[in-house]
Parts: C-alpha cells; structure tokens; sequence
C-alpha cells in the first residue's frame, strides 16, 4: 500500500494521510491508534469500500484499485461478525464456499468448524452459541472463502475480558495454521502487542511508526508512541 489518503468532504482535511506499508505472505499487521485516527478508513479503502483519492494499493504485485470488493477476493469480518440467524453453523460456513462443488460443502465447513474447535455444534443455530463461538464460526466462514487477506476491524471488542484474551489466542492460531495474511484495526495496545507480527502505530491519519512490537514498544518513534503504548519513561 502505498501513499493512501482520503478526505470525507472537500477542503477538509486528510482523514488518511499518506499512509504506506508493506505486508508479507502471512503476516499479521495491526494498525494501532486512538479512536478517529484513520484505522477504519484505511481498511474500508483496502476492503473495497471506498475510493482513496491518491495512493495505490497492490495485491500480489497486481494494482487492486479499479477492482470492486467483490473482486478483490479479501475477508473481512466486522465487529458486530453477524452469521446468518436462520441457517444452521454447517449452512452459515457452507454459504462462503459458491466456488465449491454443492456436494463438498458439507464436508469442508465440517473442516472449517473444526478448525476453530466448534464441530460437535455444527447443526447448533447461531443463537445458541456464546459471543466467543459465534466470533470463531464467523472466522471459519471468512477462511472458507480462502480470501487472499484478511481484514478484522475491531474483532474481539464484544467479548467480555476473559472471553476475549481465549478467543484472541484461539484465532491467532487458526490465522496462522491457515497461512492467511491479515490486517487488524484496534484501538487496545494489548491486542496488538499480543495478537500482531508487526504494529502500525496511526495519529491523526499518519502511520506514525511500523514495527516488531517489542520494538515499537521499547524504541517508540515519538512522544505519542510511547505515551500511547503506556510506555512510563
Ligand atoms: P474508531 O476507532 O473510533 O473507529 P478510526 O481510527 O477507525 O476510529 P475512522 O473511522 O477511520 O477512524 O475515522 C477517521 C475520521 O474520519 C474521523 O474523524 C471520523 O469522524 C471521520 N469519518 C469517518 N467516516 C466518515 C464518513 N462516512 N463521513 C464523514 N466523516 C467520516
């Protein structure tokens, strides 16, 4: 991604600034910063969503702009994750596989759901599960599709403390036993510093910082790095 901004109405300012980074072949990225600084923004431009107005974004070298959201073929899942309400688990994550033969559904959302440990619930309907398993069933149906990227925004933001840090550990691990690459917006410094191979620190629509995270952590590239990060030096 390189030199993305977008403004929401004209001659205001930049609520994207120039922002570029690059992303490896199953990398997790987390951009990381106080509510209002462009997260969200970024990710819906990378998603499909909305139009940068400079600034390119390329997937697999291919330049990604022109393409609707549709064809970019990238996941997203959102905080509020919401499964279809009238098909069982089986049917919400068979419904992400159109690219498939109708008779190996069944069986690969079988794989899916057991990928994120819910099998035995398959034929459970949504409203039967707890936040933390509909959180990992909407996963599953995200890696069914087998998108190219993954972009979560705000994932975990409506589990309770201890449902969260689970579930956080759980889906990390299926992100990565999947090899998928992803892009994670978060406003929470543990989230990012737990979840993320790499943070991207955002403020006032720049990316302030990318880095490791104990790097970002321990070499903060400015005051508000480090007064975000909850560095006390
Ligand atoms: P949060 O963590 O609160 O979701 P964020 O970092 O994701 O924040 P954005 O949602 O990208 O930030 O918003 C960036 C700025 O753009 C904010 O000042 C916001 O008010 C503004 N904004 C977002 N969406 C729109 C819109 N559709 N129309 C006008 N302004 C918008």
């Amino acid at each position: 991604i390189s030199g993305l901004c977008k403004r929401y109405r004209r001659n205001s300012s930049l609520v994207v600034d120039h922002v570029g980074f690059e992303l490896g072949n199953g990398e997790i990225l987390a951009l990381l910063g106080p509510s209002g600084c462009g997260k969200t923004t970024t990710l819906r431009m990378i998603a499909g969503f909305e139009q940068p107005e400079a600034g390119d974004i390329y997937l697999d070298g291919r330049r990604i702009n022109a393409l609707s959201p549709q064809q970019r073929h990238i996941g997203i899942v959102f905080q509020d994750y919401a499964l279809f309400p009238h098909m069982n688990l089986a049917q919400n994550v068979a419904f992400a596989m159109p690219h498939r033969p109708k008779a190996e559904r069944a069986a690969k959302a079988r794989e899916w759901l057991d990928l994120v440990g819910l099998a035995d619930l398959a034929s459970r309907m949504p409203d039967e599960l707890s936040g933390g398993q509909q959180q990992r069933v909407a996963l599953a149906r995200t890696l069914a599709a087998e998108p190219r990227l993954i972009l979560l925004d705000e994932p975990f933001s409506n589990l309770d403390a201890a449902l969260r840090e689970t579930t956080r550990k759980e889906v990390r691990q299926m992100l990565k036993a999947a090899g998928t690459s992803v892009i994670l917006v978060t406003h929470d410094q543990a989230e990012a510093l737990s979840f993320a191979d790499r943070i991207g620190v955002m403020h006032g629509g720049r990316l302030v910082q990318v880095g490791a995270p104990e790097q970002v952590y321990q070499q903060p590239a400015n005051a508000f790095v480090a007064e975000f990060l909850g560095h006390t030096n």
